[in-house]
């Protein structure tokens, strides 16, 4: 059954304001096929109506008309409901023949401006499969309307320049291939995503920004990777004094030499039929005020061993202290003591970290004046992770990356609506 209904209502009625219809507009003819749960609108305009060239704004006569065009609107009802209407166009002395701007779809778009402020509310909760269910649209449609708004958002953000960076690298798939991540540690969004992790994919968002901006940038946040810091020295003016190498990378290397230590160390005890540290393997990995309860009372008894394994995690939890003090003297006197008890462990896996850090040693301190870490970058990790493990809605990195700056980029999304609540 269509039940037809043909009207002229005014732009501010309540169906004109639902659908976002303004003067001159007004809906023309209402069919509704039930059936098929399917609403079809026609929006039609007074013949004398004058229109803005969409280049100029000079107020112009109807020209012509183009091809009728459909827009998915908002459900009514549940009835997926179509917007039609033939764009008008104009003749401008300046611009030529242009089709004019609708108040309800942005330029090109497939659906009304309402409905992909739902649409993207919908992706910023779910993924996109999901959202292709909840919205009845298909995979292509769903994903446009993403790149759309990331592409939206980044065309409206300001020249503003975080102070405090956090760089990270994030393995983007099997087989070590990584992307290079650039953070705004103040307002925890991501700023810049590359390919690889080597210094053309940091040198990428240096080379965006003017000479006032890079100038305004303090303090850089990263792990001791050398492409990065010959990024930051290259671009910035007191690169230097900039870079940190924060906690939570240098941590990350201490845990990996605890490790190292154990597996050598489990190997032998295990060739004497010694399973002491069978199953151990996540226990060191965690600080001694973290410690889940489960595995306090096994912990309690295996440092008392006189292992190795956890002569190196006393190692790794003393260089934690380091970042609690208040003045870089007092770091470095803490510091100097540590380095002589690690050196000294007889554990190559630990030794040759602490020679690295020590290396490294002006660029940790400088924690001490700019108070920085990656603890931002590491939550947007999580969530870069959660969006990750939603790949089987990635069909290439690209895809990835559009996802990353839609859930963390801090960016604008929506469309604008014409005075219309949304
Ligand atoms: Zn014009």
């Amino acid at each position: 059954m269509i039940v037809s209904v043909c009207r002229r209502s005014p732009a501010r009625s309540p169906s004109g304001q639902l659908l976002g219809l303004e003067s001159p507009w007004t809906v023309t003819r209402v069919e509704l096929a039930v059936q098929e749960q399917r609403v079809d609108i026609w929006a039609g305009h007074a013949e004398d109506a004058r229109w803005a060239c969409p280049e100029c704004e000079a107020t112009l006569a109807l020209y012509d008309h183009s091809e009728e065009r459909a827009w998915r609107h908002l459900d009514s009802c549940q009835f997926q409901t179509y917007l039609h209407a033939r764009p008008p166009r104009v003749q401008c002395p300046t611009h030529g023949v242009k089709q004019v701007r609708l108040p309800w779809a942005e330029v090109r778009a497939r659906f009304t401006t309402l409905f992909e402020r739902l649409a993207i509310d919908v992706l910023l909760e779910t993924d996109i499969v999901g959202a292709t269910r909840i919205l009845r649209i298909s995979w292509d449609e769903a994903w446009h309307i993403q790149e759309r708004a990331v592409a939206r958002g980044q065309r409206a953000k300001g020249p503003r320049v975080p102070t405090r960076l956090g760089v990270d690298e994030k393995a983007a798939a099997k087989g070590h291939r990584y992307l290079t991540v650039v953070c705004d540690l103040e307002q925890a969004t991501v700023e810049y995503i590359a390919d690889d992790r080597k210094q053309a994919s940091l040198d990428g968002y240096f080379q965006g920004l003017t000479d006032a901006q890079r100038a305004g940038i303090e303090a850089v946040a990263m792990d001791m990777w050398e492409p990065y810091i010959q990024s930051v020295l290259t671009h910035l003016p007191d690169g230097t004094r900039t870079i940190v190498f924060d906690r939570f990378h240098i941590m990350g290397h201490m845990g990996d030499a605890v490790d190292h230590v154990r597996k050598q160390e489990h190997r032998a005890l295990r060739a004497a039929g010694d399973e002491t540290l069978t199953g151990s393997k996540y226990l060191w990995l965690y600080g001694a005020e973290r410690m889940p309860e489960q595995h306090q009372d096994r912990f309690l008894v295996l440092p008392a061993l006189n292992l190795k394994t956890a002569r190196a995690w006393a190692i790794k939890e003393t260089l934690r202290q380091l970042w609690s003090y208040r003045r870089t003297a007092w770091a470095e006197r803490h510091w100097k003591g540590w380095y002589f008890w690690a050196t000294h462990s007889r554990l190559q896996p630990v030794i040759d970290v602490a020679r690295l850090i020590h290396r490294h040693l002006p660029n940790i301190l400088t924690y001490f004046k700019h108070r920085v870490t990656n603890a931002v970058s590491e939550g947007l990790n999580s969530k870069i992770q959660t969006i990750k493990k939603r790949a089987y809605g990635f069909r290439n990195r690209e895809h990835f990356k559009t996802a990353i700056y839609f859930h963390c980029g801090g960016l604008d999304l929506y469309p604008v609506t014409h005075g219309i609540p949304g």
